[in-house]
């Protein structure tokens, strides 16, 4: 009799199914999980690249991309990587059953293309889990409540599998990928760059937004149903890294614990703004009506009751915040606007830094000597961030990793 355990979701990124030899690989390690005795739930990304391919395929189409058809055309990327990971299991003896996102009950919003979960209906999933079948799901997507197929974003797998962790209250999001884990840096980057055993949700948050792979949604899931989840290689037994809440013992103290870096960065500026009430929340109403995300924003100390306000976007949206900005341009009575995406963003992170003095003046001073010019600062609770030039990340990143002795010993 096979006595049943708590409930265990695992994630397999596009890497991790690359192709039949790594969907069979997958399907071993699945198989030894269950063999442990959980309950399972799988969650797969499409195989390797093939999300780019259908989007170089619709394009070849037509260049208009009809956001409900291109939806239903993403989403069989996971179909097809969760069925055959079914299969190679079955083919193995083990009991399993695929399931695209509607059939896991994965309701969303109907923002196509960059849907949000809105909730999760586990019905199927607990009655196949609880007798006997190791459910497969396909991630990165939904349905509306018109049953139309909705998928939630590059990267939405990670979102996916912390979603259903959440919903089933499973004990532990393991998400497998290429990679050992999170480094204290991009290794591409940064040579001596360590792996991270342990991490919070916050810093993680701030490390996935700045550039380590991860869907941050899902770490902002994961923090909200307080999912444990493990990263790491499916490529080697590595224990990866876990992200978690616990509160960091007084023997870990405040530390960096991680420079992220992110080049997807544009700046736009507006020039002698009239310094009176309701001038930024008109500017960022309408922005945020466009569905675009405002990152740093900062607005000078007023002269002569002018005032200019910077902010940052992702490149992908610079044009259309533009645009935006020139819409209404009259209302706001602004002179003057420029787009910049030569810059890029540099961070430090780590727990309770903001409140110890000493790591801010030591980024700066670091950045200074290496002759690199900040162009924009702000600040969280634990994280520290200069916008700078884009040719100098590389350099500044490796700088910032040394002078917080992140790197080996
Ligand atoms: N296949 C989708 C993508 O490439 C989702 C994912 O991999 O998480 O973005
Ligand atoms: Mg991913």
């Amino acid at each position: 009799m096979r006595i049943l355990k708590g409930v265990l979701v695992q994630k397999y990124g596009g890497s991790s199914l690359s192709d039949a030899e790594n969907i069979k690989n997958a399907a071993t390690r699945i198989g030894k999980t269950f063999d442990d005795g959980y309950r399972l739930v799988v969650v797969c990304s499409a195989m390797g690249q093939t999300t780019d391919q259908l989007l170089r395929l619709a394009m070849s189409v037509t260049p208009d991309r009809e956001p409900r058809e291109m939806d239903l055309l993403l989403s069989s990327g996971e179909i097809i990587s969760s069925t055959l990971v079914a299969m190679a299991l079955r083919a193995k003896g083990y009991p399993a059953i695929s399931l695209t996102g509607l059939q896991a009950g994965i309701r969303t919003d109907g923002l196509h293309g960059n849907a949000r979960i809105a909730s999760v209906d586990t019905t199927r999933i607990l009655s196949e889990i609880n007798s006997g079948n190791i459910a497969i799901v396909a991630g990165f997507q939904g349905f509306t409540d018109n049953f139309d197929v909705t998928t939630l974003g590059r990267g939405g797998s990670d979102t996916s599998a912390v979603a259903l962790a959440g919903a089933l209250s499973a004990e532990r999001c393991e998400v497998y990928t290429d990679v050992d884990g999170i480094f204290t840096a991009d290794p591409k980057i940064v040579a001596d760059a360590r792996k991270i055993d342990e991490i919070t949700y916050e810093e993680m948050l701030e490390l996935a937004a700045y550039g380590v792979k991860m869907h941050p949604r899902s770490i902002e899931l994961g923090s909200l149903y307080n999912v444990p989840i493990r990263i790491s290689s499916s490529f080697s037994d590595q224990i990866g890294t876990l992200v978690h809440g616990g509160i960091r013992t007084m023997e870990f103290g405040i530390k960096v614990t991680g420079v992220a870096y992110d080049r997807n960065v544009a700046k736009i500026t507006l020039r002698r703004l009239p310094d009176r009430p309701g001038v930024a929340a008109l500017l960022f109403e309408r922005l945020s009506a466009e569905g675009i995300s405002v990152d740093t924003i900062v607005q000078n100390a007023s002269l002569d009751r002018y005032t200019d306000i910077s902010f940052t976007v992702g490149r992908d949206d610079s044009d259309k915040a533009m645009e935006t900005v020139r819409s209404v341009a009259g209302e706001l009575d602004v002179y003057d606007m420029v787009a910049d995406s030569t810059l890029c963003k540099i961070s430090i992170v780590g727990s309770g830094m903001l409140n110890a003095p000493g790591y801010a003046s030591s980024m700066f001073r670091a950045l200074a000597d290496a002759d690199i010019n900040i162009d924009m600062i702000t600040t969280s609770e634990i994280r520290i961030t200069c916008i700078v030039p884009e040719l100098k990340v590389e350099e500044g990143v490796r700088i910032l990793h040394k002078t917080f002795g992140l790197g080996n010993p």
